[in-house]
């Protein structure tokens, strides 16, 4: 709770430590494009505020929680309600600068299963049906967001990254499902790397991001 409390004053916005509101960036009914529920049609809450630093970070103008508006929570619940897919990904930003006990919980009274798609930067708030971790260099994950990881999805962006990826495998349950994904803009030179790593080490599965493929959001 500290971190948190040290995000919200670092920022213009106030936001409301009980998460009844929350900075939205956008929020789309899509297919979920990567990872151990591809395919799958959800709901996507993304929360502006992020303070990692990836140099590669697709959503940049995701960064600065202050350039999106602080949302009513039960407003977002209402709009992800209106949908037939029954799940939700939270996601930014890092969406655990935020608590969201409050979004999760209102959510699930209304039988919408609950996935979250995190740095795991700050510690773990919310109720998850499911926690995808995805650690990144610039900021370690927090060692309470690790035991709830039900995929650990890693993004090679270069050859050094794999021995980066095993020392995050050796961290999680032994259930966890276990992941990796190129990094889009090097994803022809690092494609290859993998398929060969994943043939050779075959506790991994590759994740591509198919909606870029599809040109969905
Ligand atoms: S953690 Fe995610 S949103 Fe934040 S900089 Fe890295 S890729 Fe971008």
């Amino acid at each position: 709770m500290e971190d948190l409390l040290e995000i919200k004053t670092a920022s213009v916005h106030t936001v409301p430590l009980d998460g009844t509101k929350l900075p939205l960036m956008e929020h789309f009914y899509t297919i979920q494009g990567e990872g151990y529920h591809t395919g799958k049609a959800a709901y996507f809450i993304r929360l502006g505020g992020c303070d990692v630093g990836c140099h590669w970070c697709d959503v940049k103008e995701s960064w600065d929680a202050n350039l999106h508006p602080l949302t009513d929570t039960d407003w977002i619940v209402q709009q992800a309600e209106q949908y037939p897919g029954k799940a939700v990904v939270v996601t930014g930003g890092e969406p655990l600068l935020y608590n969201l006990d409050y979004l999760t919980t209102e959510l699930r009274k209304r039988g919408i299963e609950t996935y979250i798609e995190t740095s795991g930067a700050y510690p773990l708030s919310g109720l998850w049906d499911w926690v995808c971790l995805s650690p990144k260099k610039f900021k370690s994950p927090h060692p309470n967001v690790i035991p709830h990881a039900g995929e650990l999805k890693v993004i090679v962006f270069n050859k050094s990254d794999f021995a980066w990826a095993e020392e995050h495998a050796a961290q999680v349950n032994p259930e966890t499902r276990l992941f990796l994904q190129p990094e889009w803009s090097k994803r022809d030179q690092i494609m290859p790397l993998i398929v060969e790593y994943v043939k050779e080490n075959p506790k991994w599965r590759i994740s591509l991001q198919t909606h870029k493929y599809l040109n969905i959001p």
